[in-house]
């Protein structure tokens, strides 16, 4: 049976192909000399895209990922960094921002400035900043109102 595609986006690595296949004396998805291997048993995987649109989104530039070479990862990663859609045949491209080079507050999505959630989201470390100082403030004021 598949699973819907809202839980396999967010549950990718539950569904992937290559689960428990890697050990510590053995894993073809980052060894360069195995990449045939880890490609072929990416190839049927359900998950590839998901597990692509990862690699890109939150820059992994070691391995096989998605049934990709390492090489072509890279690729598709560097593309993303220029804010420009990645050519992943139909794999998605899951974070929103991707092809904004500003948050909706208009500061820059650049290396200081971006960091990447869990489900490879682009997020703008700025806006996270004064998130947190203003909700320190609402904290302060409370605590201050119920004394
Ligand atoms: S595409 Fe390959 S590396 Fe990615 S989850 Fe599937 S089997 Fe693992
Ligand atoms: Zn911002």
């Amino acid at each position: 049976m598949t699973a819907p595609r809202a839980i396999r986006v967010r549950h990718w690595r539950r569904f992937a192909r290559c689960r428990g296949l890697a050990s510590a004396v053995r894993d073809p998805f980052f060894d360069p000399t195995a990449e045939a291997e880890a490609v072929a048993i990416c190839q049927p995987c359900p998950v590839a895209a998901e597990c692509l649109a990862y690699a890109v989104s939150t820059g992994q530039v070691y391995g096989v990922w998605g049934g990709r070479p390492q090489q072509e990862v890279r690729r598709l990663i560097a593309h993303d960094r220029q804010g420009r859609r990645a050519r992943t045949n139909g794999a998605p491209i899951r974070h929103h921002n991707a092809r904004k080079t500003q948050c909706k507050h208009g500061h820059p999505f650049d290396v200081r400035n971006t960091y990447y959630t869990p489900d490879g989201r682009r997020r703008c470390r700025t806006c996270l900043r004064q998130a947190k100082r203003a909700w320190r403030v609402r904290c302060a004021r409370r605590g201050r109102a119920a004394s």
